[in-house]
């Protein structure tokens, strides 16, 4: 064996704070308020980090204690990003959106020491308050009355203002933790995931490489996915990496305000779920807006309809790209970039979910547990591992998430020999007809692509004779109709005639998790609650 002469020096987020601070001290981070935007330079933030850890310090925050932030995304936010690990303490990014039981199970589950609250929101800490078992302070952003919390809450700019100006940053294992995200938890209670900072290090350069999102100081960043989801898939620490100006879109994440700040601060990278990309479309169909500013979008979380992909491409210029990753991935774990040599046909390579990134090694698994080939054909369960993947759950351990090392994502796809996965389902969503798989992402996909139809989420029911059949819920757009019959019709040609649905139901909207996701399980109980108006169509 022969030992390497390289240096073992640690892959820390101190060392991405202070490089990016004094390399790119004039890149900007611009947090917008409504009618503008509020301005900070990297050097100001690199020294705001400074301030914030020696606060945090002061107030008894030390190596490995949780500081948790219900914020929405902002320069303080990425402040706390940037301080609250580099001090050897652990960030924990709080769901503004989780139920009230839920986020006070997350906090006390934590058992964070110290909140960063937004005032604009504090009302739904409130909710909460006399239930956390393990929160000392709070620091407060903006100014509200924050006196019902029950426990001492300091001013953070009077803070900032008052600590010292340098912290010593400690010298850190890098497999030490640096932040916690809990998942959305849509089947009982979320789990919390822990990064570390080698974990976020090696993510961050991934994220910012050529087959990933290609990122440098020329970029600007608009993190519209929430720095609570997944790390806003890791954007603020990849795009501080890279040097990149940042628009913190604050909580303006309406259709009218996002299209005002790409307009005016020409982002050059947005990332967001499609949802938010619906909206959008929506908007900028009536309004016209420049979004030419735009090289790349990431959009993922969900799978994304092509259709929606090539309406942003056709009529406003505007190249969408899917990715697919999940909390217990940091969250990228694929990226669907067409390959070399499609250029000209590169459709049906952008509609899949993603091409696996190198770090993340993955392979396909049967129902009967035989690993399956990369023949496109395929199908069975997802299953990965890497230095940016979990192996486990804080403080529950859940092994049935795990085989042999390998993180068990639960989707169900098939994978290309060129190494692009295409998700068919969740496995708690999939549809079994008469013993046979029908893919409610394929009818989904299909629907959304006719002109009338808005939302589309299709769910297993039970059948007498098929076992399950799929259930198609539509949200018509405003001012459109279709009959079942219509988009049966429509989707003849486009999916296997047994898949056609003969259940149908018109809704107002989808029912959605705290990450906007649909969520299906919320329909499959309205259904069997007969609170869904169903149409019948007659084969
Ligand atoms: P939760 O599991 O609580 O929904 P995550 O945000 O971690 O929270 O979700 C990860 C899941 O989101 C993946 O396992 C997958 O099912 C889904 N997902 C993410 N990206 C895509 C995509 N591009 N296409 C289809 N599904 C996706």
């Amino acid at each position: 064996m022969l030992e390497s002469t390289m240096q073992d020096s640690q892959l820390t987020i101190s060392s991405m704070l202070e490089h990016s601070r004094r390399v790119y001290a004039t890149s900007r981070v611009l947090t917008f308020e409504g009618d503008g935007v509020r301005e900070a330079s990297y050097g100001e933030v690199g020294a705001r980090a400074h301030r914030l850890a020696s606060a945090l310090q002061e107030l008894g925050v030390g190596r490995g204690d949780r500081v948790g932030t219900f914020l929405w995304n902002t320069q303080e936010h990425l402040e706390a990003y940037l301080a609250v690990p580099s001090m050897g303490a652990v960030l924990h990014t709080l769901n503004l959106r989780l139920f009230p039981e839920q986020l006070a199970y997350v906090i006390n589950h934590a058992a964070d020491k110290v909140v960063i609250v937004d005032s604009t929101i504090l009302p739904l800490l409130l909710r909460v308050a006399d239930q956390l078992t393990t929160v000392e302070q709070y620091l407060l952003v903006g100014e509200a009355d924050a006196s019902a919390l029950g426990k001492p809450v300091h001013a953070y700019e009077k803070l900032l203002a008052d600590a010292a100006a340098t912290f010593v940053w400690p010298e850190l294992d890098e497999r030490t933790a640096a932040a916690m995200c809990y998942t959305s938890g849509t089947t009982g209670n979320p789990k919390g995931v822990v990064y570390s900072h080698r974990s976020t290090y090696l993510h961050s350069l991934a994220s910012g490489g050529g087959n990933t999102f290609n990122l440098s100081e020329n970029d600007t960043v608009l993190p519209v996915v929430p720095m609570f989801h997944a790390n806003a898939w890791g954007l603020p620490y990849s795009g501080w990496l890279a040097g990149a100006d940042f628009v913190m879109p604050g909580r303006f994440l309406q259709a009218e305000p996002l299209a005002k700040m790409i307009e005016t601060y020409k982002p050059t990278i947005a990332g967001a779920v499609p949802t938010i990309w619906n909206d959008l479309l929506t908007w900028i169909d009536e309004h016209p807006t420049d979004m030419s500013s735009l090289r790349v979008v990431p959009c993922g979380g969900s799978a994304v309809p092509q259709s929606l992909m090539k309406a942003y491409q056709e009529r406003h210029g505007v190249r969408i790209i899917q990715a697919w990753g999940m909390t217990e991935t940091s969250p990228l774990a694929a990226v669907s970039h067409p390959p070399k040599g499609y250029e000209d046909d590169e459709w049906p390579w952008r509609s899949k979910t993603g091409r696996i990134l190198a770090g993340v090694e993955m392979r396909l698994v049967g129902e009967s547990g035989d690993v399956l080939p990369w023949d496109g054909t395929a199908v069975g369960e997802v299953q990965v591992r890497g230095p940016w993947v979990t192996g486990s759950y804080h403080l529950d351990p859940d092994p049935a998430k795990f085989d042999g090392g390998w993180l068990r994502t639960g989707d169900v796809a098939s994978v290309s020999p060129e190494g692009f996965i295409q998700i068919t389902d969740r496995a708690k969503d999939v549809i079994k007809s008469g013993g046979e798989w029908i893919s409610s992402v394929d009818l989904e996909n299909a629907l959304m692509g006719h002109p009338s139809v808005r939302e589309a989420a299709v769910v297993a029911v039970p059948d007498e004779r098929w076992v399950e059949r799929p259930l198609a819920c539509v949200v018509l757009r405003d001012g459109a109709s279709a009959s079942p019959k219509e988009l049966s019709d429509y989707l003849e040609d486009k999916v296997a005639k047994w898949w056609l649905p003969e259940r149908w139901s018109f809704i107002a909207e989808v029912p959605r998790t705290s990450v906007g996701k649909f969520d299906k399980k919320v329909l499959r109980a309205q259904y069997a609650d007969h609170e869904l108006t169903v149409e019948q169509l007659t084969p």
